[in-house]
């Protein structure tokens, strides 16, 4: 855990009150979620065999997390029969320990990075900077976000909470020439046209890998922009991090997951780039990297093998359980805090970040199910955000005026008369707060009428009027 995510974890709802004040944020939200939702219904229409591709999914997730020491141990022999160098990290220490090391010893000046989230989890980019290594982004979003000296707010879509018109603005400062007009097509060339010296010139390219395929030993990366092949290409030393979790059996289960994958994160049929990388250079390859390191990357997943959390191992970073959440659509990715945001983010920053400092966030949830409707492999997600909810309680995280009222809910609760006596006092006590047909200010509720007037309660309660329509019934001949 780096201890800035540790400190944004404490102040959630400050974060999410300041997300919800800011309408730029709404419309850069609203913009994007709103087509990835749209473009993934019309993907999944055209697709029948969808439910059985996403069962089909599940089943190849559940299959290797049971046996994930066998594959992993044969992705470690295939990898290094092919000459890659496969080296394990138990936590993100481990790993910067390592990847840092590389770095070091090829004396690497320049590093480029495609769009990684374990990257970012491991908390790559301050280990490199502490290292005095310059690195540079080269997926689209994440140049944008590198320039703003910003964390991604979406696993999918990086840079989903800037506006088309703020980029602009971005480019205008930090390229040099800055684009000749704002229009997509001129600010995409001005990047290519920054980031194109990077790529010849990088001494190291550190990528993700979103399949590690046992049966080969090859690491698979898919991308949109084909910046993945030009940082693992020309450099001389490739870097690959991943999670353990992303360990398939053979290529055709990684196909399978790739047409779930793609439909679900941006409506797609297939990524325009999908590489699979097999070792370094080999005698009569044309190009290539000299040198090809694998860093597997456990942090707290063996963990989560063994608890209720296990299902989560299924994800396959799609990002579509964001894209659908009425929560993060209002307040989007940073206000979450962590890595990884969003429903899946709520449930895994409790495991990376531990749950006493990422308590609100498996609240922050409706619980109206979206996030499991459209999971490409039909993980839960409400159930294992409920499951926080009772470690919580059980561990005693809450504040003490929240055990003690929901401890006296619980006393009413088992007890029938009393709750509907307590009821009854409760809307007549309620009713002394109201003006003009609206209650504005409520004690102990703070929180819901600082946002919203309730309506005064009128007339009978429902027990009341329940109890009536059955005596009535009882009248009837
Ligand atoms: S939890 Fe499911 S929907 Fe969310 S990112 Fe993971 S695979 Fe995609």
């Amino acid at each position: 855990m780096s201890a800035p995510e540790a400190s944004v974890q404490v102040s959630f709802k400050n974060r999410a009150k300041t997300a919800l004040a800011d309408r730029t944020l709404k419309i850069a939200i609203d913009r994007t979620t709103g087509t990835a939702e749209a473009k993934r219904a019309v993907a999944v229409a055209a697709f029948p065999e969808f439910q059985d591709a996403r069962a089909r999914g599940r089943a190849i997730k559940d299959h290797v997390i049971a046996y994930l020491d066998h594959y992993l141990e044969q992705f470690e022999r295939n990898a290094t029969a092919s000459g890659a160098k496969v080296h394990w990290a138990s936590d993100d220490a481990e790993a910067r320990a390592i990847i840092t090391r590389i770095c070091l010893d090829a004396k690497a000046r320049l590093v480029t990075r495609s769009k990684s989230m374990l990257g970012e989890e491991i908390g790559l980019p301050h280990a490199l900077a502490d290292a005095g290594i310059e690195r540079v982004e080269t997926d689209l979003a994440e140049h944008i976000i590198q320039l703003a000296g910003e964390a991604p707010s979406h696993i999918v879509w990086p840079a989903m909470h800037r506006t088309r018109e703020q980029v602009a603005e971005l480019f205008k400062i930090a390229h040099h020439p800055p684009p000749a007009a704002d229009d997509p097509a001129t600010m995409v060339q001005s990047a290519r046209r920054e980031l194109r010296a990077k790529f010849l010139g990088a001494d190291i390219g550190i990528s993700g890998s979103n399949f590690l395929v046992a049966d080969t030993g090859a690491t698979c990366t898919v991308t949109n922009e084909g910046n993945a092949e030009l940082t693992t290409t020309p450099p001389r030393i490739h870097i690959v991090t991943a999670g353990i979790e992303k360990i398939v059996p053979t290529t055709a289960h990684a196909l399978s997951l790739l047409r779930l994958l793609v439909r679900s994160a941006t409506g797609g049929e297939l990524t325009q780039y999908t590489t699979f990388h097999c070792g370094p250079k080999r005698p009569g390859d044309a190009d290539g990297p000299e040198e090809m390191h694998i860093v597997l990357v456990d942090n707290g997943r063996t963990r989560m093998l063994a608890n209720e959390f296990r299902e989560m191992l299924r994800c396959i970073r799609c990002g579509a359980c964001m894209n659908h959440c009425v929560v993060y659509r209002q307040i989007g990715g940073h206000a979450y805090g962590g890595t990884y945001p969003g429903p899946m983010g709520s449930v895994l920053t409790p495991v990376l970040n531990g749950l006493a400092g990422s308590r609100d966030l498996p609240n922050a949830c409706t619980m109206n199910g979206r996030c499991a409707e459209v999971c490409p492999v039909e993980i839960p997600i409400p159930t294992l955000l409920r499951a926080w909810r009772i470690r919580s309680w059980r561990e005693r995280l809450e504040p003490g005026s929240l055990r003690a009222g929901i401890g006296v809910w619980a006393v009413l609760a088992r007890r029938p008369g009393l709750y509907r006596l307590a009821s009854r006092i409760g809307v007549r006590a309620i009713r002394l707060f109201g003006k003009g047909g609206w209650i504005t200010r409520l004690p102990l509720a703070g929180g819901w009428t600082a946002h919203r007037d309730l309506p005064r309660p009128t007339g009978r309660t429902f027990m009341d009027q329940y109890r009536a329509q059955q005596a009535d019934k009882g009248d009837r001949p």
